[in-house]
């Protein structure tokens, strides 16, 4: 897991304390697409037929006037599908000041595979945003360590809990 300094995630972390702060929404409790809707980005589920492949998309506005758009692969289980809402809201939030129009997220993000700096932020931010590290600590404290246990109640694969363990460890 290179590329992130304990500052890059502290900077993250607190540009999620401030959201949460602003939009009185915190998770597992808040619904993400109301946390997207705070933030003025729409998200649509769709069926991505010729590119399967693909989990999710971020389109920026073209005009000044339209909205940031969020579109979800409509096949994918739910827990996948709300990772990938909050990994491209990482994207929106971290890095919408790149010149680009699409942003296309194809790989299995939870696995943490590390192909650019961009990507590892965008999933380190959907794992904080989802997983909040003292509502972990709980959830492992009651559960005995069952990661299972904390997946199921945090709404997310057990890959992603793994990673928020090895984030917050390499954090200390
Ligand atoms: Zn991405």
């Amino acid at each position: 897991m290179a590329y992130l300094t304990k500052d890059d995630q502290q900077r993250i972390d607190t540009m999620i304390e401030n959201l949460r702060m602003k939009t009185g929404l915190s998770f597992p409790e808040g619904n993400l697409v109301e946390l997207a809707k705070a933030l003025g980005v729409e998200v649509f589920e769709s069926k991505f037929i010729k590119h399967d492949n693909i989990n999710g998309f971020l389109e920026y506005p073209k005009k000044s006037t339209e909205s940031p758009k969020i579109f979800l692969n409509k096949e994918r289980p739910a827990a996948r599908k709300k990772f990938t809402l909050a990994h491209e809201l990482g994207h929106y939030i971290l890095h919408r000041d790149k010149k680009r129009k699409f942003r296309v997220d194809t790989v299995d993000y939870s696995i943490d595979d590390e192909e650019t700096r961009e990507e590892t932020e965008a999933n380190y931010f959907a794992a904080s945003l989802l997983v909040p590290e003292e509502k972990l600590r709980s959830i492992l404290a009651l559960s005995k360590g069952n990661l299972d246990v904390a997946a199921e109640y945090f709404g997310v694969s057990k890959p992603v809990i793994e990673n928020r363990i090895k984030w917050i460890k390499a954090n200390q």
